[in-house]
């Protein structure tokens, strides 16, 4: 059978990078792509643990993989990332039919591995932590892309300890990648095409803090912004408590700079966010949101939020929906509090019914939905400048691209557009999307 792989993506971008990775790696050994698990010689799951539902849908998806093995016994089914790196061998224990397990560090290994469970016939666990030299050999990078758009990642792993987050388990301690190399990255990436970069990694905001000499990480962007070609630039994920004032300032000097940020606040409660262990306030974090609104009136702002978090009382939860209402957010990502194995508040006692859990967080989105329409409808009768990234799904002629905020456009235009950035009349907004009509040039007032 043709070494052909099916791969399955969990969870955050930092896993579609890696799964990026899996695929440039597979590709040494003659591995190709499939669209289908049945064509498939070798299919992979790449997992998430954050949350118990992430973890119950990559099972739910293993499982079905177990008919094609029995029916092709040939067939190679392996599982990485988060669940994978949590689980250990106990998951080759657990499915019989699985053949492979691999940790958030051994992405670099695959290809043995793999040539390995082929040639013996043998089932592998490696799921070792990595010393922090070999990790920064091994940082994902890329020279040349065909995209408009590429993550670029700029340090792993996590120090924090929130008291709910399964990821400094999972993914190892924070490093930061050469600033030299993330440059040398961009200026690749901008010299094959690509207009507009995001840095990444679980929390960017503390990039270079460990050490004293390696840039902050409002000096990287400031690298970031000289480098010819890259017209926008964005990053992900940034923790409250290390935005510094130096970098909120970002977001009024630099030309480029996307004018989105993604700002997790978890809470409104300054109870719950110490019992969340996150190392700010809500007067820190408001007072972090009118100085971003002050360099940058036009930011608009995204965050997650955990409702039903362990001692959340009725008074808790409201303070969030009215730091919800102060703040505006135009976007959240919120959910039902999930214990995690191994971590701090998985051993909270927790006492609010489930119910309740349930009435509050369809409480909270329904206050949300509409802070997030008056945001967007704000766009409407307006003129978005839109960087375009490809022709969109919804029809021949269509071209789909972002505006600043992130927010994806759909509009009619041609092929020769991809990779510009054209001026866009919103005429509809939707719950994830607008629609707009691109402006000729010529109508355009100077
Ligand atoms: S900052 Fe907190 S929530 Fe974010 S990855 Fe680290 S431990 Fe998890």
């Amino acid at each position: 059978m043709k070494r052909t792989y099916y791969l399955e993506t969990f969870g955050c971008q930092m896993n579609v990078v890696d799964s990026e990775r899996i695929g440039e790696l597979l590709a040494t050994i003659g591995y190709q792509p499939v669209s289908q698990p049945d064509d498939a010689r070798l299919i992979l799951l790449n997992t998430c643990a954050v949350r118990d539902k992430a973890v119950r849908k990559a099972y739910g998806h293993l499982g079905r993989f177990k008919p094609l093995k029995e029916r092709n016994p040939e067939l190679i089914i392996g599982l990485g990332g988060c669940i994978a790196q949590q689980e250990g061998a106990e998951l080759l224990g657990n499915f019989p039919y699985l053949d492979l397990v691999f940790g958030t560090h051994n992405i670099h290994r695959l290809p043995e591995l793999v040539d390995e469970v082929e040639a013996n016939r043998v089932r592998c666990e490696e799921t070792e932590f990595l010393d922090r030299e070999t990790r920064l050999r091994l940082f994902p990078s890329r020279s040349d892309s065909d995209q408009v758009a590429r993550f670029v990642t700029v340090m792993q792993g996590c120090d924090n300890y929130c008291s709910y987050c399964v990821v400094p388990y999972v993914r190892g301690r924070e490093i930061s990648r050469p600033s030299g190399e993330v440059l040398t990255e961009v200026r690749a990436l901008a010299s094959s095409g690509v207009r507009e970069v995001t840095l990444i990694g679980q929390n960017v905001n503390s990039y270079g803090l460990r050490d004293a000499e390696e840039l902050s990480f409002a000096d990287l962007l400031e690298q970031v912004n000289r480098v010819d070609g890259i017209e926008r630039i964005r990053f992900t994920t940034s923790h409250p408590k290390d935005l510094s004032p130096q970098l909120i300032d970002c977001f009024g000097r630099l030309g480029k700079l996307c004018w989105h940020l993604h700002l997790p606040v978890q809470s409104g409660s300054n109870d719950i966010l110490r019992a969340m262990n996150r190392g700010y306030s809500r007067e820190h974090y408001l007072e972090i949101v009118r100085h971003l609104k002050e360099v940058c009136p036009q930011i608009r702002l995204s965050t997650d939020i955990i409702v039903g978090f362990p001692g959340e009382s009725d008074e808790d939860f409201n303070a969030t929906l009215d730091l919800l209402a102060q703040v505006c957010f135009a976007d959240i990502y919120s959910f039902i509090f999930s214990p995690r194995r191994g971590t701090a508040a998985a051993d909270l006692a927790d006492n609010t019914p489930a119910a309740i859990k349930q009435q509050r967080f369809d409480r909270m989105l329904k206050l949300q939905q509409e802070l997030s329409r008056q945001v967007w409808q704000q766009d409407v009768g307006q003129v978005c400048q839109v960087l375009v990234e490809g022709e969109s799904k919804q029809g021949a002629g269509q071209l789909f691209g972002r505006t600043t905020w992130g927010r994806i456009v759909n509009f009619a235009g041609e092929r020769s557009q991809v990779g510009q950035t054209v001026p866009v009349h919103i005429t509809r907004s939707f719950k994830n999307s607008q629609l707009g009509e691109l402006v000729c040039q010529d109508k355009l007032t100077p």
